[in-house]
C-alpha cells in the first residue's frame, strides 16, 4: 500500500489521512470516511462530519476532491442531530439543495478549509503530543546536516511522539525496489521495502506501540522499523536476535543522556563483534539537548569515540512579523486600496539595517544612546516612506513553536581496512 505522506494520489479517497488546513498554524488531521462515525449517525448520507470554528465539514463533500481544494462548510446545522433527527435533516437537505442538486445539502457558506495531503510539516503541527517534539525548523536543519537523503539508513532514538520520524521517513524514502504488482496487490514482503530506512528506538512501551501503529496507519512502515529498546543498555543492532547491523550512515539522538548511547555507535561495537554503522560510508550524527551541560558531556564522549568535526549549534528561532501600522487618519484616506501592502525590498532593507545596528551595538561600535537616536530618526523617516505613508514595523512572534536547544554535530569517517587499502592501491596502479 502506498502512503499519502510519500506519494499522494491526485484526489482524496475514503480512508485517506487528510490535513484540514484552518490557518497558518492550525491544521486538523482527519481520516476521511463516509461511514457513520457512531450508531446515532446511521442513516446520514454525509458520514463523518468534522466540526471546526469555521463550520462543519461532512466528509462526503471532501472525498473525491483534488488535494489542495478549498472546501466550503455545510450550511446545514450538523449539530441538529438529536433535536430534529433524520427527518429534519432530510428536510434541511432538500431545502438547501442547489440548482445542480448538490449532494448532501452542502451549499456555499462563508466558512471554508483547505484539504491538504498529510506531510511531516502539517503532522508536526497537529500530532498528539506524548513528549516534547522536534519541530519543522529544527528537523529540516538536522536532516540537512546529517546528509539524510533518499537511500539513507538512519538511526533515531527516542521515537517520542514520532514528529522527527515522519520527516526522516520522507527524507530516506527512495521508492520501492519492486514494481507494484499489476493486480494492485503490492502489500507486504521485503521486496516492497524502500532501501532507505529509518530505525527508530524507544524504551517507553506505550510510546513505542503508538509510533509503530502510526507508521502502519500512515503507510510508512515500509521505510520505518520501530523497536522497543533501552538503547543505553542494548544499543542499535536489529533482527530477532539482535544479530544484524542496520548499517546506519546517519544518526539522530533525542535522548536525555545521548552520551550513554555513544559507546554503541563506534566502528567496533561494545560487544566487540558487530558495529551498527555502515563500514563503507562516513556517518553523520546529531544529538539534541535542551541545556549546554548536556551538550558538553556529549561532545566529550564523542571525542572519546573518535568522532571528528564536532560542532555545537544553539537553536533559537524567531519568526519576524512585518506589517504596516497606520494612524486612523491615514487609514481613512486609504479606502479602496490595500493599506497593508508591504514592499518586500523595503522590508528586507529595513531588517538589514536593524540587524547591522544590533551587530554594531554588540561589537561595541555603537553605543546604546547612539542606537536609540538612530531608531528615533528612522521612526520619523518612516512617515515619508512609500506605500501610503504607513509606518513599517516588525515584531518577533513570541509563540513560535520551538524551544532553545543545543545541537551537537559530528562525523565518523568510513572504516578503512587492509583490504580497502589493497583495493585502492590496485585501482591507483591501473591509472599510472
Ligand atoms: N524526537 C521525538 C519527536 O520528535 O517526537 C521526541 C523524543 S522525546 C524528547 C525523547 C524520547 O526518548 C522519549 O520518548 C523517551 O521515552 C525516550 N528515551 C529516553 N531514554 C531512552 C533510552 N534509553 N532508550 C530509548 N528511548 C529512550
Amino acid at each position: 500500500m502506498g502512503s499519502t505522506f510519500l506519494s499522494p494520489a491526485s484526489v482524496t479517497k475514503e480512508h485517506d489521512l487528510a490535513s484540514l488546513h484552518l490557518s497558518r498554524d492550525q491544521s486538523l488531521p482527519v481520516i476521511l470516511s463516509t461511514q457513520a462515525a457512531n450508531a446515532a449517525d446511521e442513516g446520514y448520507a454525509e458520514g463523518v462530519v468534522t466540526n471546526t470554528r469555521f463550520g462543519s465539514f461532512p466528509h462526503s463533500t471532501i472525498i473525491g476532491a483534488p488535494w489542495g481544494s478549498q472546501i466550503r462548510a455545510s450550511i446545514v446545522d450538523t449539530g441538529s442531530r438529536g433535536r430534529g433527527g433524520p427527518k429534519k435533516r432530510k428536510a434541511d437537505a432538500l431545502e438547501n439543495e442547489d440548482g445542480a442538486g448538490t449532494k448532501n445539502a452542502v451549499a456555499a457558506s462563508s466558512g471554508f478549509v483547505h484539504v491538504l495531503p498529510p506531510t511531516p510539516e502539517n503532522w508536526t503541527t497537529s500530532l498528539p503530543h506524548r513528549t516534547q517534539v522536534v519541530y519543522t525548523p529544527d528537523y529540516s536543519y538536522i536532516l540537512h546536516r546529517i546528509r539524510a537523503r533518499p537511500g539513507s539508513r538512519l538511526i533515531e532514538a527516542g521515537s517520542g511522539s514520532g514528529s522527527f520520524t515522519h520527516a526522516a521517513a520522507r527524507a530516506a524514502f527512495d521508492g520501492y525496489p519492486q514494481q507494484h504488482a499489476p493486480n494492485g496487490d503490492d502489500e507486504g514482503g521485503e521486496g516492497n521495502r524502500s532501501t532507505g530506512q529509518v530505525f527508530s528506538f524507544e524504551y517507553h512501551a506505550e510510546r513505542h506501540e503508538k509510533v509503530k501503529a502510526e507508521m502502519a496507519e500512515h503507510g510508512l512502515d515500509t521505510v520505518v522499523s520501530a523497536y522497543h529498546r533501552d538503547v543505553y543498555k542494548d544499543g542499535f543492532l536489529v533482527g530477532d536476535e539482535q544479530e544484524t547491523s542496520p548499517r546506519a550512515n546517519a544518526v539522530f539522538l533525542d535522548l536525555p543522556a545521548p552520551w550513554e548511547a555513544l559507546p554503541h555507535l563506534t566502528r567496533h561495537a561494545s560487544n566487540g563483534t558487530l558495529s551498527s554503522l555502515d563500514p563503507e560510508s562516513a556517518v553523520h550524527i546529531c544529538t539534541f539537548s535542551p541545556c549546554i551541560e548536556q551538550a558538553q558531556k556529549t561532545v566529550s564522549e564523542l571525542r572519546r569515540h573518535d568522532w571528528l568535526e564536532i560542532e555545537t549549534v544553539e537553536m533559537q528561532h524567531k519568526r519576524i512579523d512585518i506589517r504596516r501600522e497606520y494612524t486612523s487618519l491615514q487609514y481613512d484616506g486609504l479606502r479602496g486600496t490595500n493599506p497593508y501592502a508591504v514592499d518586500v525590498e523595503e522590508a528586507v532593507s529595513k531588517l538589514r539595517e536593524v540587524e547591522q545596528r544590533a551587530r554594531d551595538f554588540h561589537a561595541g561600535i555603537l553605543s546604546a544612546k547612539a542606537a536609540k537616536a538612530i531608531n528615533n530618526q528612522q521612526r520619523d523617516k518612516s512617515a515619508s516612506l512609500p506605500f501610503n505613508g504607513g509606518k513599517l514595523i516588525h515584531r518577533t512572534e513570541p509563540d513560535l513553536k520551538t524551544h532553545t536547544s543545543y545541537l551537537v554535530f559530528a562525523l565518523l569517517p568510513r572504516a578503512w581496512t587492509e583490504e580497502d587499502e589493497a583495493a585502492a592501491q590496485a585501482k591507483w596502479s591501473k591509472h599510472v
